[in-house]
């Protein structure tokens, strides 16, 4: 097999910089909450090809329902020849969804896909073209989901002019100094300065931030930005392509919340790494839409529904909402204890929902002055350590974890001492 250097040289030859990769390292199998390079070198996975692998590397049962998918047809298109396991899926994510009343589903591919086709069938419903999104939030590449994202650089600049009616208001993160009081202050001056509520379709909102740096939304702040829907006619979509499947201990965020949205976006760790995504909604609403308004040539595949209800299996047999959990509070300790050690890099903000779990690296123990390049150390240190582990966050100086939910206890300890010895100082 070639080696890791030898195929970094021929992707920077034939793959442009545009996508940059976290390591320079090539995967030749992964297992669960493991990862093997080219070289044969083993890495605990705390990344789950970002959020994707809630259920584990080939997990036995995502497996078996792939293959016996792919023995009988891999594509016909739900637009010229419908499929069983796309019904399925649709029926289970209906019976699911964080909603009361009648639920119906459609499927995508992508994450992007799913935001997109939610902003449509808003605009469709409210006859309306607004949509009010957070600053920090990241939705997605293409242009109406960039447009959504609420950082710049690297995910906007240059790329626009971007499609029209489009805000942002600022995400209440706490420790930066922004309050929900303030988030809610800065919607209503938009309503003054920018639109009227009576233009708007929608309000977009992470429960959880994700790329943004694992943000909590506080439930005072859900709370009121469905009174604001309610009394301005427009719709809540929540964006859960991070959230989703199983990560914050219920299969979907909004749970956590007093409140219901209308719309929900799904993908990533719904189908075990498989592409597929999907927008759950209040079935008025996803009945709004003309036949052939919506769709997409593999939107639905046959393959990933076929995952996906592996998945669900999976989560509930498993019962590996309780182990989200369990999961969070392990790793919460253990950040806890880092925290408080004195040879460690400063670490503030120790966070999560579930096993969304999240901390920031900071300049100065007590304060919350970003350190974006000691960051940067920590994840490459952690790389040579034998640990995948993600940052994120607006400041780019926050570390996610997003290991599987099936690791076991021993190999989560094992990345978390991992990730404790790229964080000594003298390291
Ligand atoms: N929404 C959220 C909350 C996400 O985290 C992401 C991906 N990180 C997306 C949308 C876009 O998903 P995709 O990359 O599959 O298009």
């Amino acid at each position: 097999m070639p080696t890791n250097a030898a195929l970094l040289a021929r992707r920077q030859a034939a793959v442009p910089r545009g996508i940059a990769s976290a390591t320079p390292v090539f995967a030749a199998r992964a297992d669960n909450a493991e990862l093997w390079d080219v070289e044969g070198r083993r890495y605990v996975d705390f990344a789950g090809g970002i959020a994707v692998m809630n259920t584990g590397h080939r997990h036995p049962k995502v497996i078996a329902a792939m293959c016996a998918q792919l023995d009988r047809y891999t594509h016909t298109a739900f637009q010229v020849m419908p499929y069983e396991p796309y019904v399925a899926l649709c029926e289970k994510l209906n019976a699911r969804a964080p909603f009361k009343g009648p639920a119906k589903s459609i499927l995508f591919s992508t994450g992007a896909e799913a935001v997109e086709n939610a902003i449509k069938i808003a605009r469709a419903a409210t006859g309306r073209p607004g949509v009010v999104a957070f600053a920090g939030g990241f939705h997605g590449r293409t242009m109406l989901t960039m447009a959504t994202t609420g950082k710049v650089v690297p995910y906007k600049s240059r790329f626009g002019p971007f499609p029209a009616d489009i805000y942002h208001v600022p995400f209440p993160v706490a420790h930066q100094g922004v309050g929900v009081e303030q988030s809610l202050q800065a919607l209503q001056f938009l309503f003054k300065a920018d639109i009227e509520p009576a233009r708007v379709a929608a309000i977009l909102i992470e429960p959880v931030q994700g790329e943004g740096g694992f943000n909590i939304a506080p439930p005072e702040l859900m709370v009121e930005l469905r009174e604001v829907c309610d009394r301005n006619g427009i719709l809540l979509i929540a964006d859960e392509v991070q959230t989703g499947f199983g990560r914050t201990g219920k299969l979907f965020a909004m749970e956590h919340y007093p409140v219901e949205p209308d719309l929900v976006t799904t993908a990533k760790s719904i189908a075990g790494g498989l592409p597929l995504s999907g927008v759950i909604g209040r079935a008025a609403l996803m009945d709004i839409i003309e036949p052939g308004g919506l769709g997409g040539t593999y939107a639905g595949n046959p393959v990933a529904c076929a995952a996906a209800l592996a998945v669900i299996e999976a989560i509930e047999s498993e019962g590996l909402l309780a182990r989200a959990d369990a999961l969070g509070e392990r790793i919460k300790a253990r950040l806890n204890a880092m925290a408080r050690a004195n040879d460690l890099v400063p670490i503030a903000a120790i966070r999560g929902l579930g096993a969304m779990v999240a901390f920031d690296i900071v300049k100065e123990r007590g304060r919350f002055e970003p350190d974006a390049e000691t960051t940067k150390a920590v994840t490459a240190r952690a790389l040579d350590n034998g640990l995948v582990v993600l940052s994120c966050g607006v400041n780019a100086n926050v570390i996610r974890i997003l290991v599987p939910l099936t690791a076991a206890d021993r190999t989560v300890d094992e990345g978390l001492d991992m990730l404790e010895q790229a964080m000594r100082l003298a390291a």
